[in-house]
């Protein structure tokens, strides 16, 4: 199946479209799993939706509910060839944020003792000025 609202100079909607190869971890009518050519871990992989979209904010439902199955499975897959101790995974929203490729994808970073990875708090330290209860304030407008 090829992807809902192909874009044209999209380098995922390629992959989709098999008009890229990739090599495959897992796949469901609604999204693909497969190898970061870049590897940042053994066995690092790409969940993509089978829908363009930037981000998170533009998926449909149904797809943004697919691609945590679809995760799911994929690390089920990795798990059972690799056989890592545990995986970070997440990804990257907006340029900002180290997004590269303008197709929403989760990361999967497998992990194993001593491989020198860190914890996701990591990524960023700068809780700013306010204090939680100022923030939690906000939301309750
Ligand atoms: P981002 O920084 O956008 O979160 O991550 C994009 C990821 O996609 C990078 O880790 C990069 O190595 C990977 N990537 C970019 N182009 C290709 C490609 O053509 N094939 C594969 N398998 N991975 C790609
Ligand atoms: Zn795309």
């Amino acid at each position: 199946m090829g992807a809902k609202h192909y874009y044209m100079d999209c380098i995922f909607c390629k992959i989709i479209n098999g008009d890229i190869p990739n090599y495959t971890v897992y796949e469901d009518d609604h999204v693909l799993a497969f190898l970061d050519i870049h590897p940042h871990a053994k066995g690092h992989t790409v969940v993509i939706p089978k829908q363009h979209a930037d981000t998170i904010f533009g998926l449909d439902d149904e797809y943004t509910q697919a691609l945590m199955l679809g995760t799911q499975k994929a690390m089920e897959k990795i798990q059972e060839a690799l056989g890592p101790e545990g995986f970070n995974v997440g990804w990257n929203h907006n340029e900002i944020a180290g997004q590269a490729v303008p197709h929403l994808h989760v990361h999967i970073l497998p992990r194993w003792k001593n491989d020198g990875g860190k914890n996701i708090h990591a990524i960023i330290n700068n809780p700013g000025n306010q204090s939680v209860q100022d923030i939690a304030a906000l939301f309750n407008q």
